[in-house]
């Protein structure tokens, strides 16, 4: 298949006739020559949009049949892709074949999940509760609920997954699922890799003999394509991950509408782990070595980045970061994703040195194009509870250790961060008292509480939570991640004493979708 840098519209490829733009190779430090890609105008983003509102009736009524094999062809057709894809991707991104083989396979998975879960139903939430004519004082009506697609949805990806946050990936899953149509914005660090997948979902819509509408995908030179879709009336919801930035400019045009629309934006998080004393004592080097490990893994460019480490001061903590040190100092700079994200990194990095000292250990040191050395700092809790600096996101191989005088400290250090993805325990039998006065903190703070791991992977399946209170996400009562994700593109309708011939078919007697209902108070199949 042929990059051409053409936008995706209408079940064809279109010149865009926008300001141009090129990708670039983190690799080489290059733009990568051809294609020239262009960006939209005004005019076909609005098409776009109108496309999607056209198709958004006939793609929610599609069976659900339907919808399922469309989510399976775009998997199938990743896959065929074969290295065209890797080798474009990891072009475009400076990211290893191996993570981007794995990062193909997570994505297929999450399509194939998404397509069980558009058949099985569930997410309909289907519930009947039938007419009492002779209840006292009053009859009761016959009231059935289900829920139903919000709209046409404008995805923008990440660019640390060029994969799995981008074109398919979890947004794009999830809202075809529901049956919303989708008109994504290509991310500028991964353009051809974003057309080479947006082709195949192109192909996918035509071969389930869907309408054109249902997907497109729009080339941007700078902010302004991204803006006016965000602002068209035709699209109901955002699905966004990014810089708290990108995220908070998105949010604020989406308010701004004469409609206002949701945005559920991914944005920020630094992830802090909690080293508990009993733990850190049996097993500090140990531990040191994992948390060097997280910390660098694919450039430090993961939203679940063990940002903080917070333990309590004493010999295991001294011999903790001697070994982390010891450990830093071992890793190599690496590639990041693109030169901007670089600039940030080195900026966040020299914030870091005013506020909180010189770095206590850095990293092997690279002169190659867009490198990030790893670096790690050391404070104490006052330090850290009195900058506020200090509690910001900085994107790449980047940690603080917090040196608490006590538990009170501990718990006031976890009592002031701001929302996260997740947060760490590492924990032995000992530590299970503290654990406990750590819990309900964290349970206000986070949307992953985890033991004894760290946080970066993050698991595609029912019961993953990739969300947490503002600024990790823009709402944090649901997930990017994992099937209940569906949620953020749905929403209830409640049909009463609808003649039988005009209900749903999802609330019609008799269950003729075979789907889970809850009944007069009973889930089941009835
Ligand atoms: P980004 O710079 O915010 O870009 C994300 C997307 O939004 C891109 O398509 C970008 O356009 C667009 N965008 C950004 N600002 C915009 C604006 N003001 N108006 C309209 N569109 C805008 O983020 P990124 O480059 O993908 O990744 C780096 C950052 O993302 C890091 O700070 C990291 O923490 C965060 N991140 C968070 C998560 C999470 O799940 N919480 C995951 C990954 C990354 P262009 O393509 O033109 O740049």
């Amino acid at each position: 298949m042929q990059i051409t840098g053409d936008i995706l519209i209408d079940g064809a490829a279109l010149r865009g006739n926008g300001k141009t733009l090129r990708a670039f190779n983190p690799n080489t430090g290059n733009e990568i020559a051809e294609p020239e890609f262009a960006s939209a105008s005004d005019e076909v983003v609005a098409r776009a949009c109108e496309l999607a509102r056209a198709a958004s009736d006939t793609y929610r009524h599609a069976p659900l049949e339907t919808r399922a094999q469309f989510l399976e062809a775009i998997a199938t057709g990743i896959v065929a892709l074969g290295d065209t894809l890797i080798e474009r991707a990891q072009a475009e991104s400076g990211l290893p074949k191996g993570r981007l083989e794995g990062e193909r396979g997570r994505t297929v998975g999450q399509l194939r999940l998404f397509a069980s879960l558009a058949r099985e139903g569930r997410w309909l939430d289907a519930t009947i509760d039938p007419a009492l004519p002779a209840r006292q004082p009053l009859p009761r009506s016959d009231l059935r609920m289900q829920k139903i697609a919000l709209g046409p949805v404008a995805v923008f990806g990440a660019s640390n997954f060029p994969l799995a946050f981008s074109v398919a990936g979890g947004d794009t899953a999830a809202a075809l699922a529901a049956g919303c149509p989708v008109v994504v914005k290509s991310h500028s660090a991964h353009l051809g890799t974003s057309e080479l997948v947006g082709r195949v979902i192109q192909q996918a819509a035509a071969d389930c003999g869907l309408p054109a509408g249902v997907f497109s995908l729009l080339v941007d030179a700078g902010f302004a394509v991204g803006a006016a879709l965000v602002a068209h009336d035709a699209i109901k919801a955002v699905g966004f991950t990014g810089s708290r930035n990108g995220g908070l400019a998105l949010m604020r045009i989406a308010a701004a509408r004469a409609e206002p629309i949701p945005v559920y934006a991914e944005m920020s998080s630094i992830n802090p782990v909690f080293a508990l004393p009993a733990a850190l004592a049996a097993r500090g080097a140990a531990m040191a070595r994992g948390y060097v490990d997280s910390l660098v893994l694919g450039a430090g460019q993961f939203c679940t980045n063990p940002g903080l480490l917070i333990a309590l001061e004493g010999e295991p903590l001294n011999q903790f970061i001697e070994a982390a040190k010891a450990a830093v100092t071992e890793k190599p700079s690496q590639t990041m994703l693109t030169a901007g994200i670089q600039t940030a990194y080195q900026e966040g990095v020299a914030r870091l040195s005013k506020e909180a000292g010189a770095a206590a250990a850095q990293g092997v040191a690279a002169s190659g194009p867009v490198q990030a050395r790893p670096a790690l700092f050391v404070v104490d809790a006052p330090t850290f509870l009195s900058k506020p600096g200090l509690h910001n996101e900085v994107f790449g191989p980047v940690s603080i250790v917090i040196r608490c005088a006590n538990e009170a400290q501990m718990l006031s250090v976890a009592e002031h961060l701001e929302g996260q993805l997740t947060a760490t325990l590492q924990l032995d039998a000992q530590d299970t008292a503290l654990a406990r006065s750590l819990l309900p903190i964290l349970e206000r703070k986070v949307g992953r509480i985890l033991a004894n791991g760290y946080p970066t992977g993050v698991e595609v399946c029912h019961a993953m939570v990739h969300g947490g209170p503002f600024p990790a996400t823009s709402d944090s009562r649901v997930t990017s991640v994992g099937s209940t994700s569906i949620e953020r593109f749905l929403r209830p309708v409640c049909y009463q004493d609808l003649p039988a011939a005009l209900l749903p078919e999802a609330l019609q007697d008799g269950n003729p979708l075979g789907v889970w209902r809850l009944v007069d108070g009973q889930l089941g199949h009835a």
